[in-house]
């Protein structure tokens, strides 16, 4: 299938469903975020509500977590996570009545106030970062970018496309506000007309919305001047994952992040479109998130984008796109090349959950890893130039330290050297495997530096 037909099959403003029914269970893991897991507030036997706090930690890099059904907690207990580990989670048994906490719009903030309803509402990015992290930083923010080039339509009943636009537009200000930064852009596909109309049938401080397209070096500090205001809406190819933020800020704003460093080192902080309208949500009518919008493909009866509550089991939302397609093979969550693949389907979806794959039986290759014929095609793959081949023997071996002296935390994990790999080398799993084990090892070093989120990631040891 053409990229454009699949996409406009998964982003289509009007083609979300959602399930609705009442679940057996749901089962809400304490941690969905990057950083310290939460600990419970609440016990088994008490009864929860819809968007009642569950969850919470008094470390900066954490984000609370909130019941998405009213129910009673049946117990908390470590359980299958789909980032492969097990968690632990609090598991409730929803009610019929799915009754709601009483939603308090916060009212004009400070910009503190913005960034502590943030980490209150549990807004994360979907690479798992806490949102407000990426607000709050040593470095100063002069840019906020909305990426909304990766991004689908998100959950919300729009009367109109625009009302969607301008609930985007809302939640970019009160992101610029909580940074303290003057100025915003929202990125969107050159390639999506309904989104691109959606801005520009919306206004921007009373005056129309233009979409402006990126052409060679017309970057955003362009549309600035050229358009006299202080938010832009642009329009470029796709670009999405925390893998790319970098070329995404080079891309928009001509601004070149150091290596190993994100985009708050050049003063931009990127977002997603998705932690836009969550802002908006949280701040102007007191909504935490509780639910989200995941896409179903592959062996299923009924491929679809379906709008979730948190916790929903993949069973449950495989059994609402019509029970698998003949004998599933794998079950993949977000992306197959460097999503991961569930060894059940009790695991719930989260808030960084994105999408599910299945993949069938057919279509699975088992290959058995073979010797590394030294061809260097994963050299040629990667794209921040690492010798994957090297750092996976390394990491195979246990030689982690080895492996930062030859930069494996740069590693971006798109996973082309796998795919590349003639021999059929477990090289991400293996890269993956020494990043966390360094983290273990060096916990401070690198806990330091996503706390201070100054910007750089450890460097090669050095
Ligand atoms: S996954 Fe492989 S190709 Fe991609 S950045 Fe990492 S080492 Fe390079
Ligand atoms: S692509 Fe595979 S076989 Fe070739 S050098 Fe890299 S790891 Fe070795």
């Amino acid at each position: 299938m053409k990229e454009n037909q699949l996409f406009k099959e998964c982003y289509s403003l009007n083609e979300i469903e959602v399930l609705d029914k009442i679940l057996e269970k749901v089962i809400i893991p304490l941690k969905q975020h990057d950083g310290v897991i939460c600990d419970p507030v609440v016990s088994a036997g008490d009864r929860v509500l819809v968007g009642q706090k569950i969850g919470e930690c008094s470390a900066n890099y954490c984000s609370c977590v909130h019941s998405s059904v009213s129910g009673e907690v049946t117990s908390i207990a470590k359980v299958p996570h789909p980032g492969g580990n097990r968690v632990e989670s609090v598991i409730i048994k929803p009610d019929e009545n799915q009754e709601s906490v009483d939603f308090v719009p916060a009212g004009a903030l400070s910009p503190q106030g913005i960034i502590s309803a943030i980490k209150e509402a549990g807004i994360v990015e979907h690479f798992g970062t806490p949102t407000h992290i990426l607000l709050n930083t040593k470095k100063e923010i002069d840019t906020v970018v909305i990426n909304a080039t990766s991004s689908e339509w998100i959950q919300g009943k729009y009367d109109t496309p625009a009302d969607y636009a301008s609930q985007i537009i809302s939640g970019l200000k009160l992101l610029m506000s909580a940074a303290e930064a003057p100025r915003g852009a929202i990125v969107v596909r050159k390639d999506d007309p309904e989104t691109i109309e959606a801005f520009e049938s919306a206004t921007l401080d009373g005056n129309p919305v233009h979409v402006a397209p990126l052409i060679g070096k017309r970057r955003i500090d362009y549309y600035y001047e050229d358009l006299g205001t202080d938010i832009v809406v642009v329009s470029q190819d796709p670009m999405y994952g925390k893998s790319l933020l970098n070329l995404f800020t080079y891309n928009i704003t001509g601004r070149k992040v150091p290596i190993s460093c994100d985009p708050s080192e050049v003063g931009v902080a990127v977002c997603s479109v998705k932690t836009s309208k969550a802002v908006y949500d949280a701040v102007h009518d007191g909504i935490p998130v509780y639910e989200t919008v995941v896409t179903v493909s592959g062996a299923v009866k009924s491929p679809k984008k379906i709008q979730v509550k948190i916790g929903t089991p993949l069973k449950d939302v495989i059994e609402a796109c019509g029970g698998y397609s003949g004998e599933p093979g794998k079950l993949i969550v977000n992306g197959m090349i460097t999503g991961i693949a569930q060894y059940t389907d009790e695991v719930p979806v989260t808030k960084t959950t994105i999408s599910i794959y299945a993949q069938r039986k057919e279509e699975m290759v088992i290959d058995e890893a073979r010797s590394c014929l030294h061809c260097a095609r994963c050299v040629d793959a990667c794209p921040v130039d690492l010798v994957p081949s090297r750092i996976a023997i390394l990491a195979d071996r246990g030689r982690f330290d080895e492996c930062m002296d030859l930069y494996v935390m740069n590693c971006i994990e798109c996973g082309r050297c796998a795919a590349t790999c003639p021999s059929k080398l477990h090289i991400l799993q293996l890269i993956r495997y020494a990043k966390a084990s360094l983290k273990k090892v060096y916990p401070e070093t690198i806990q330091e530096s996503e706390n201070m989120h100054s910007g750089c990631l450890l460097n090669g040891g050095q």
